[in-house]
């Protein structure tokens, strides 16, 4: 930490001496009173990169242009869509192309994978997951041991933190997995969680599963394009990821899938088919009976919408250049920064404290901070002057201060567009709080 300075002059060093300061000049920023605002939103929802309207445009133009020749013709043909994002998807997260396929929507694709990988048989019906996950993947799993006809009681078990504390000890992730072990069927995890910011072990998990006879997934959401991740190398059955938080793809945009090749490749593998997955090279002979093209593309349903594909392809190609390794660098060193400012805030007494794991190697860009009753209030100030930043009302019962709910509000500064200028300023903003 003795490397930090809380100064502007150091800031500003950082910005011109970071290896990836061209990226931000290639996005476009909130206004607000005729500045950027200072965007710290990113993991909710990633700025628009400025290729991303021309990429856009282009699909408009060649559907003006061709009409259904479009699907065969030019650079990438519709019909070939998706293919143009594997390499990048993959970088991402860590597989082989075959690997990861671009489809549908995050929700969906977790459905999916669960129609695969979630076959409750005999006495092994359970699913092992984090408390306090996404409500969207708590409803997915709720609604498939339904759908099985299990109960939610039974079929659900949740890891929670140690009473009075807010993060997973990963040894209470694998006892619980080891506990459950015989009765479980799935192992399902964040790989980032949403609220707490907390990266999880997710090849520990994934071994404990794989010891216990039960597939290991993970919904990297809040993962992908935050930290580097190795699917592949750590042997998860499946993954699931959105590309409109860290990734920059735009509002609602297409979801990637990552299956191991050790299930890509296997036919036999249950699931639910379109004619996107059939046998590539039989495609378009539209014959009866469902051969799966190998590999993930396997599990596709249907044609690409390519409108929203068109802005994925100016996101990930930044990602792709960058490299995760690269954005892992500085996204440590500006965490760390907002880290360390604060830090010195609340050596000063003020009341702020993060529950986001101190650890660098436990967290990614998010730091989620648990303000006291003032909180809203703080909140909301922030926002008034031109903060882009999330507010969550706090979820343990015991941090309510005399009747007002104490909350959280999450900062991400995102590596390839903030800068180490715009966390000062941020926290400048905090010390001027008037309370
Ligand atoms: C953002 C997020 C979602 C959102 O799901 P959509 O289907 O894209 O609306 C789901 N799960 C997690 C963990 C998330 O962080």
């Amino acid at each position: 930490m003795a490397f930090y300075q809380p100064t502007l002059e150091f800031a500003r060093q950082m910005d011109r001496e970071d290896p990836l300061r061209k990226y931000r000049d290639q996005f476009y920023f909130p206004q607000h009173s005729g500045k950027n605002t200072l965007y710290f939103c990113g993991n909710s929802l990633g700025l628009q990169p400025k290729g991303a309207r021309e990429a856009a445009l282009r699909e408009f133009e060649r559907w003006e242009t061709l009409g259904v020749e479009g699907h065969f013709k030019g650079a990438i043909p519709w019909k070939e869509y998706h293919k143009a994002l594997a390499p990048a998807a993959a970088h991402i997260v860590g597989a082989k192309e075959e690997e990861v396929i671009v489809m549908n929507t995050l929700t969906v694709n977790l459905h999916l994978m669960m129609v695969s990988f979630y076959r409750p048989q005999g006495g092994r019906f359970k699913i092992i997951m984090e408390a306090g996950a996404f409500p969207s993947d708590q409803y997915a799993v709720e609604s498939q041991v339904k759908w099985h006809g299990y109960a939610p009681e039974e079929a659900i078990v949740e890891v929670a933190p140690r009473s009075g504390e807010e993060l997973l000890q990963t040894e209470d992730i694998l006892s619980a997995i080891e506990a459950h072990g015989a009765s479980t069927a799935l192992v399902l995890f964040g790989g980032v969680n949403y609220y707490t910011g907390q990266l999880y072990d997710m090849e520990a998990i994934t071994r404990a599963a794989h010891q216990a006879g039960a597939f290991a997934g993970f919904d990297l959401a809040h993962a992908a394009g935050n930290v580097p991740l190795k699917m592949h190398e750590w042997g998860a059955d499946f993954a699931v990821w959105c590309t409109y938080k860290y990734l920059n793809s735009g509002p609602g945009s297409l979801s990637g899938a990552f299956i191991h090749e050790r299930h890509a490749f296997n036919p036999d593998i249950p699931r639910f088919a379109g004619w996107y997955g059939y046998d590539e090279k039989r495609r378009f002979l539209m014959e009866k009976g469902f051969i799966p093209t190998p590999g993930a593309s396997g599990w596709q349903l249907s044609n690409a919408p390519v409108f929203a594909f068109a802005p994925m392809l100016a996101s990930h190609e930044q990602f792709y250049r960058a490299g995760m390794p690269a954005i892992r660098q500085k996204s440590e060193l500006l965490t760390g920064y907002l880290e360390y400012l604060v830090g010195r805030m609340q050596e000063e007494g003020y009341a702020y404290r993060f529950i986001t794991p101190k650890d660098p190697a436990q967290r990614g860009a998010q730091l989620s901070f648990l303000t006291g009753p003032e909180g809203k209030r703080l909140f909301d100030y922030l926002m008034a002057n031109g903060v882009v930043c999330d507010w969550r009302e706090h979820r343990l019962p015991t941090q309510d201060a005399g009747g007002v709910k104490a909350g959280v509000i999450r900062i991400a500064p995102a590596p390839l567009y903030n800068s180490y200028e715009d966390v000062y300023e941020l926290v400048q903003l905090l010390r001027q709080f008037p309370g």
